[in-house]
């Protein structure tokens, strides 16, 4: 058997899927479906031989993952020759049940759908997916990787909301956090570009995709992260609005007569980036802002002072930063961001090279702090699939 690993994230009308060398990383090919449920839906499938772009109707998650296998078998590399270790889904919530990633049973799958109340959006979509793989590689074994997982090493005080005890109990009401595989991934790297072990250095983890989120994380363990009982809380993103009185939603409930659904559907699509600028991608956000657009640049900088504020949080929940690390889609690439966020924090020991972070590729780790800084600054690219797939290959080879 190979260390190959079908990582699958199935999305309710997307459907990505990853198949990557677990020990190396290497993604071998992947591809998308989009727009299941629709007529035109497009797959894009990338291998060796480089892109497949073709449109087809798509009914189902079944059919798109029929497409996948088709494509596979079509423009390969062949799911048989890679005598694939396993399959690895994304799931969302594991709630407070699942620390660790599970070999799929009927068990596992009754309890993602127990916990669907806490997601109720992204755990029937990875349902949906396990479910159709499982009928369709019968004889593979399959892990669930949850995005809550590596969270589960939060403090009591951490995660608790001060709410009534009733809420906490009988509705589950409490701080999950999410991008769980990314934070996980990127500490680790983190931890090598610096020479040590995990366990012995404290980090900072600021996860600016469409999504964003921090984490702190101490000795390898999280001790606290932005994101809460949704992905909803801390930070600014693309389309959801982060940190607000929650006292807002009761306010315009009343005041203007706005429904909960739709005040929620606003909070997290039509709000952060996109709200106040009208551009959820940072790259026309930072277009927008070089071009003098003055929402652009409120925008661009209520999204950065919020990043500095929860480096000073995290910086006094841990005591000790030893790196202050960015990831994803802003992180890697928006210097300016980065520059920005961390601006005016020498005070705290963080001191960023001009040079270095302008200069970085955001592909391949590497240090943008000022070499007597206390605090390192890094760039650590994420890689959530192969995260996804090495803890899938831990399950199976267990
Ligand atoms: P997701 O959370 O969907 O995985 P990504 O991590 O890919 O998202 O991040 C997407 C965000 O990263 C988008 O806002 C995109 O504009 C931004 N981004 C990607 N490349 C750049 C770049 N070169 N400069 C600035 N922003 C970038």
């Amino acid at each position: 058997m190979s260390d190959r690993v079908l990582v699958i994230n199935a999305g309710s009308s997307s459907l990505k899927y990853s198949l990557v060398d677990a020990s190396s990383g290497d993604a071998v090919a992947g591809g998308t479906v989009e727009r299941i449920g629709e007529a035109n839906g497009i797959l894009t499938h990338r291998s060796a031989d480089g892109e497949e772009r073709s449109e087809r109707r798509v009914d189902s998650h079944e059919d798109a993952l029929g497409a996948v296998a088709e494509a596979f078998a079509k423009h390969g590399p062949s799911l048989e020759e890679a005598e694939l270790a396993a399959i690895g889904h994304r799931v969302v919530h594991g709630g407070d049940r699942f620390a660790d990633p599970v070999l799929i049973d009927d068990d596992l799958v009754a309890a993602v759908r127990d916990l669907v109340p806490l997601a109720p959006l992204h755990n029937p979509a990875n349902l949906e997916g396990i479910e159709v793989a499982r009928r369709l590689f019968p004889d593979l074994p399959q892990v669930a990787v949850f995005d809550t997982a590596f969270h589960q090493t939060l403090p009591e005080h951490a995660y608790t909301y001060a709410v009534p005890r009733s809420w906490r109990e009988e509705h589950r009401v409490r701080r999950y956090g999410f991008h769980g595989t990314s934070h996980a991934f990127v500490s680790r790297e983190a931890a090598r570009v610096l020479g040590r072990e995990p366990q012995d250095v404290n980090v900072i983890v600021l996860h600016l995709g469409n999504g964003c989120s921090a984490a702190a994380v101490a000795g390898g363990r999280s001790v606290d992260t932005s994101m809460g009982m949704t992905p909803l809380e801390g930070l600014v993103m693309g389309t959801r609005s982060g940190d607000l009185d929650p006292a807002l939603h009761a306010h315009l409930h009343r005041q203007v007569g706005w429904s909960l659904e739709e005040i929620d559907r606003v909070l997290n699509r039509e709000s952060g980036l996109k709200g106040m600028a009208g551009e959820n991608d940072f790259r026309e956000l930072t277009r927008l802002v070089d071009a003098g657009d003055e929402a652009a640049r409120l925008a661009f900088d209520v999204y950065c002072y919020r990043v500095r504020k929860y480096v000073g949080a995290y910086y006094a929940v841990l005591g000790r930063v030893d790196a202050v690390v960015f990831t994803a889609g802003v992180g890697q690439h928006a210097a300016p961001a980065r520059e920005a966020s961390l601006r005016g924090l020498e005070g705290l020991g963080i001191h960023l090279d001009a040079g270095r972070n302008a200069a970085t590729s955001g592909r391949e780790p590497v240090v943008v702090s000022a070499d007597d800084s206390p605090v390192a600054v890094l760039v650590v690219p994420t890689n959530e699939e192969w995260e996804i797939a090495r803890q899938a290959l831990t399950v199976v080879r267990r």
